[in-house]
């Protein structure tokens, strides 16, 4: 067995490993789309692989060297949409689909050339290095520049580099008399070498890719509420605490708004519980809005729904009065007529709770207080602002709207 051969062997139980691998990861991460392509890239590979062995016991080799050029085509343009699903980016099918057709006349006309030229060897290597090099397009799309993300852009730029390079390596070695003859020359062994280099280092990435985009994923879901699009009251806590520890590292003031919906069960035994949660997310983004709208944590507030229809709102860098503003920018425009499609004529209104962080006060007591406050507002009329501060000062206008009071 030549050294090519027993590489080339190798480098088939390297594939049928990671057609195991992104099978199982396909199956079970639904949201690793890209998994079940690179399943297929893989499995195109071993394929690629096999026919590649069985190569020199061909009296023609045309039609197999053909289809062990497209195969391994298919592998790398299987790659690039598996690339492309799990960077969440359109596959670009015209640009692959193009490139195959372009590929497949290239190799039917270049086959018969002298093989040992360097015309002939630039025009097989070129299709492999440019779909390559939609691999790297569409890792740069994808706008992701972590660290990963540029390893695996140089793998695709380095691949199709190996790629070129190789057709020069053919001349200088010699890739055979004769398409039977290549898995025995030198050039055979380092090519499939490299190969295996850039075959493995390739499915360990996208594999350790897939796993941190899965798991990022995973989390976020874990925190989010699915019908606010709020933060739920485990991400709350896990962000809160966090910007708790850094408002305690900088000094800067932090305040909680909580707030509680007027008359909930009401809006919902009269209009339904599909109006009900209308009236939740209308609520959290009118919390958006104020917030200057966006994600979760806007320019580091950060949102959650605690429960049923009880929300609250973090924000560092802010004192008990801008808290109070943004309250206010909530409160305001929430009780606004119409806001509810199904249900035009409701005004539903809601309360606020708000307490300043104190010195070596931990987010539980923090919460605490603001509930209390909101009680305040519960029991001196609803649709009010309540702080929590030792003075009490008394409520302005009686009617129910606009209402900001402090309790004592
Ligand atoms: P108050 O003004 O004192 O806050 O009274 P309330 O009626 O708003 O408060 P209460 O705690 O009595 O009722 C809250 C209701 O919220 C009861 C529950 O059925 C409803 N609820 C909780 N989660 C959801 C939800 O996800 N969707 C809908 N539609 N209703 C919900
Ligand atoms: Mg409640
Ligand atoms: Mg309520």
């Amino acid at each position: 067995m030549s050294a090519a051969a027993f590489v080339l062997a190798i480098n088939f139980c390297v594939a049928g490993l990671f057609v195991t691998a992104f099978t199982v990861v396909a199956v079970n991460a639904r949201i690793a789309t890209g998994a079940r392509w690179l399943a297929l890239a893989y499995c195109a590979g071993l394929v690629n692989f096999g026919l590649e062995i069985i190569l020199p016991l061909q009296s023609d080799p045309r039609p197999l060297g053909i289809a062990i050029f497209m195969v391994f085509l298919l592998a790398l343009a299987a790659s690039a949409v598996g690339l492309a699903r799990n960077y969440r980016v359109d596959p670009p099918w015209l640009l692959l689909g193009g490139l195959l057709i372009a590929s497949f006349i290239d190799i039917v006309l270049i086959y018969d050339m002298e093989r040992n030229s360097l015309l002939r060897g630039l025009l097989y290597q070129a299709p492999y290095a440019l779909m390559l090099l939609i691999g790297a397009l569409v890792v740069l799309r994808s706008g992701r520049r972590h660290v990963l993300d540029l390893v695996l852009l140089a793998i695709q730029v380095l691949g199709a580099l190996h790629f070129l390079g190789k057709s020069f390596l053919a001349v200088a070695l010699g890739s055979g008399a004769n398409a039977q003859a290549y898995i025995g020359t030198s050039y055979a062994a380092i090519s499939q070498a490299v190969g295996a280099v850039l075959l493995i280092g390739n499915g360990i990435l996208m594999l350790v890719i897939i796993l941190r985009d899965t798991t990022t994923e995973m989390r976020a879901q874990s925190e989010t509420d699915p019908l606010s699009g709020l933060l739920n009251r485990r991400g709350f806590e896990d962000h809160a605490e966090a910007l708790l520890a850094a408002a305690r590292r900088s000094g800067v003031p932090v305040s909680v708004v909580v707030a509680d919906l007027d008359h909930f069960k009401a809006i919902n035994d009269q209009h339904g519980h599909d109006v009900g949660d209308a009236v939740i997310r209308s609520f959290a983004q009118t919390l958006q809005d104020a917030a200057s709208l966006g994600t979760m944590t806007v320019r580091g507030t950060v949102l959650g729904r605690l429960g049923g229809e009880e929300f609250a709102a973090l924000a560092p860098g802010s004192g008990l009065h801008s808290a109070q503003l943004f309250a206010e920018r909530v409160r305001t425009p929430f009780g606004t007529r119409g806001l509810i499609s199904q249900a035009p004529e409701l005004q539903p209104t809601a309360s606020f709770g708000i307490a300043q962080l104190r010195a070596d006060e931990g987010l539980f007591d923090l919460l605490r207080r603001a509930d209390a406050a909101l009680y305040q507002a519960k029991r001196t009329g609803r649709n009010r602002i309540c702080l929590d501060v030792v003075e009490a000062v008394s409520a302005p206008a009686s009617a129910d709207r606009r209402q900001v009071s402090r309790r004592s």
